[in-house]
C-alpha cells in the first residue's frame, strides 16, 4: 500500500478542464468564455516557467497574480516550508505565539519604514486592508475623534474585493455592481502620470495633482480617519504610474491635517518598484504599511499590517475600557506561511537581489524600447521591475479601445500559443516577472508581445 497521493494518471489538458468546469468557479472569470477560451490546467512549475498537462511550457510574465518573487517550487523555500510542516503546521493566535512569527515580526520591523513597529497578520490582502481602515477608525475612535468616519482614497485605485476594501478602491469593472452596498470613501483625482500634459515632467504632473487632494483634506480633515494610496503604481488600475514626490507631499499633507496615511503596498512591496518598499523612495513612513502578495515569495497567503507604536498605544489599556482591537482571522498568523516568508527575506539577504533587479529592469526597457513607435501604442511605462505598454485606438488623442472588443485577450491568447503568460489588464499589457527571469526570457516576452500586440490592434 502506497502513502503517496494518487498522482493524476493520463491527465491531459482536457480532462483536468472538463473536470474542473463541472465544478470549479473561478475568480474574475465569466465562466462563460470558457465554451471557447482553453481553461489552462498547471501540472508543475519550476522557475519562471510552467507547465501543463499536455508538456507546453509558459513564462509567467505576471508572477502568477503579481505574488512569486522568486519562482516556482524554489527550493530553498519549498524546504522551508517542509521543515516546518513537520514542526507545527498551524495554532490559534490568540493568547499563543509561535517561533516564525516572532522572527518575521522582528525581521520586518528591521526592514520596513523607520517607527513601524507593531505586525498586525491577517491572511489575504484585502484583509488586511480592512484591519487598516478599522484600525484607522478605530484609533481616532480611541482618542475621542468620533466624528472621524471616512477615507479619501484616489481616483483608479484598487484595494481588494471584500466589501470594505472595494469600497475605498476605484476601479469602476470590479465595483460598479455593488455600490449599494458600499461605504463612501472622497475620491481624489490620481497621480497617475499617463494623463500629464505633453512635455511635463511626472513629478510636476504628480505634485500638481496634490492640489486637488490638499483641497478636499482642508475641507473634509475632520470627518477623514485615513487617505487610502497604493505607493507609486496603480496595478490593479492598468499599471499606471507615478512619481515619489506625490507621497512626499501627501506624508506632510496628512501631518499637518491630522490624517493617517495607509500605504497599500500588497502588491508593490518586496523589491518590485527598485527598492524594497516603494515608500523608501518618498522617504516616508506610512502610518499603516499593508504588505501580502509577495511576502511569502508567492508559496502561501500571508498579510500584514505594520503600524507605529502611537497607533498600538491608542488600545493598550485596561479590558474593561473596551479599546482592544477585537479582530481576528481563524489562519492569522499561520506558521507555514511566516516559514515560507522569512525563506523569502532570507533570500533577499543571500544574493543582491535589488542590484540584480536593476539590471533586468533596464534589460525590460532595452527589449521593449521599439513599442514606443507602434501605431497603436500609447505609451511604454516602467517602474522598477514593473513594465506597461498601453495599447490605444489612437495614438494621436489616445483614444481607448472600446473594452468590448477585448483587444488584451487577444494578446493572451497570442502568448498562451507561443510559450508565455501575459495577462493583460484591458488594453495595457505588461511584465511583473518572477526575479530569477534571464535577459533571454525577457527578450522572448518581448517578441511575444510585440506579435500579440500587431495581432491585437491591426487588422481591425
Ligand atoms: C491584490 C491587491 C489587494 C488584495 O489582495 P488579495 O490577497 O487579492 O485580497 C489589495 N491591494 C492591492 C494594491 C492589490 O494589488
Amino acid at each position: 500500500m502506497s502513502i503517496e497521493p494518487t498522482p493524476y494518471q493520463n491527465a491531459t489538458n482536457q480532462s483536468i478542464s472538463e473536470r474542473d468546469l463541472r465544478h470549479v468557479w473561478h475568480p474574475c472569470t465569466q465562466m462563460k468564455d470558457h465554451q471557447w477560451l482553453p481553461m489552462i490546467p498547471i501540472r508543475s512549475g519550476k522557475g519562471v516557467w510552467l507547465e501543463d498537462f499536455d508538456g507546453n511550457r509558459y513564462i509567467d510574465a505576471v508572477s502568477s497574480w503579481w505574488v512569486n518573487l522568486f519562482g516556482h517550487t524554489h527550493p530553498y523555500i519549498a524546504s522551508a516550508v517542509k521543515n516546518q510542516l513537520d514542526t507545527l503546521e498551524h495554532v490559534i493566535f490568540g493568547g499563543f505565539t509561535h517561533e516564525p512569527v516572532v522572527k518575521l515580526s522582528e525581521r520586518l520591523v528591521k526592514l520596513a519604514p523607520k517607527g513601524l513597529t507593531r505586525c498586525f497578520y491577517a491572511d489575504i490582502g484585502s484583509a488586511a486592508v480592512e484591519v487598516a481602515l478599522k484600525m484607522s477608525f478605530h484609533y481616532w475612535y480611541n482618542t475621542g475623534k468620533r466624528k472621524k468616519t471616512r477615507f479619501i482614497t484616489l481616483g483608479n485605485s484598487y484595494h481588494g474585493e471584500t466589501l470594505g476594501a472595494l469600497a475605498v478602491g476605484d476601479v469602476e469593472l470590479y465595483k460598479e455592481t455593488y455600490q449599494p452596498l458600499l461605504m463612501t470613501p472622497i475620491t481624489a483625482p490620481s497621480p497617475d502620470c499617463y494623463f500629464r500634459e505633453e512635455g511635463e515632467s511626472w513629478e510636476a504632473y504628480s505634485l500638481r495633482q496634490c492640489e486637488a487632494m490638499e483641497a478636499l483634506m482642508a475641507k473634509h480633515h475632520e470627518e477623514v480617519c485615513a487617505v487610502i494610496v497604493e505607493p507609486l503604481i496603480q496595478c490593479a488600475g492598468s499599471m499606471r504610474m507615478y512619481h515619489p514626490a506625490y507621497l512626499t507631499r501627501l506624508r506632510a499633507l496628512c501631518n499637518h491635517y491630522g490624517i493617517h496615511l495607509i500605504a497599500d503596498e500588497i502588491a508593490v512591496g518586496f523589491g518590485r518598484t527598485g527598492t524594497l518598499f516603494a515608500c523608501e523612495q518618498a522617504h516616508i513612513t506610512p502610518d499603516f504599511m499593508c504588505l501580502s502578495k509577495g511576502l511569502t515569495g508567492g508559496f502561501l497567503p500571508l498579510a500584514v499590517v505594520m503600524t507605529t507604536d502611537t497607533v498600538y498605544d491608542a488600545f493598550y489599556d485596561e479590558y474593561s475600557t473596551l479599546k482592544a482591537f477585537l479582530h481576528s482571522h481563524s489562519y492569522t498568523g499561520n506558521p507555514l506561511a511566516c516559514s515560507a516568508a522569512l525563506a523569502t527575506l532570507d533570500l533577499f539577504e543571500q544574493s543582491p537581489v535589488l542590484e540584480r533587479n536593476r539590471e533586468l529592469a533596464a534589460h525590460m526597457a532595452k527589449a521593449t524600447e521599439h513599442f514606443r513607435d507602434h501605431p497603436h501604442v500609447a505609451e511604454v511605462r516602467q517602474t522598477g521591475m514593473v513594465l506597461a505598454i498601453e495599447m490605444v485606438k489612437d495614438k494621436a488623442s489616445r483614444t481607448a479601445y472600446p473594452w468590448q472588443e477585448r483587444r488584451g485577450l487577444r494578446v493572451y491568447q497570442h502568448a498562451l500559443k507561443h510559450q508565455a503568460l501575459l495577462r493583460p489588464l484591458g488594453s495595457v499589457v505588461y511584465f511583473m516577472p518572477p526575479y530569477v527571469i534571464s535577459e533571454s526570457e525577457i527578450d522572448q516576452l518581448a517578441q511575444v508581445a510585440w506579435d500579440g500586440v500587431q495581432l491585437a490592434t491591426l487588422g481591425g
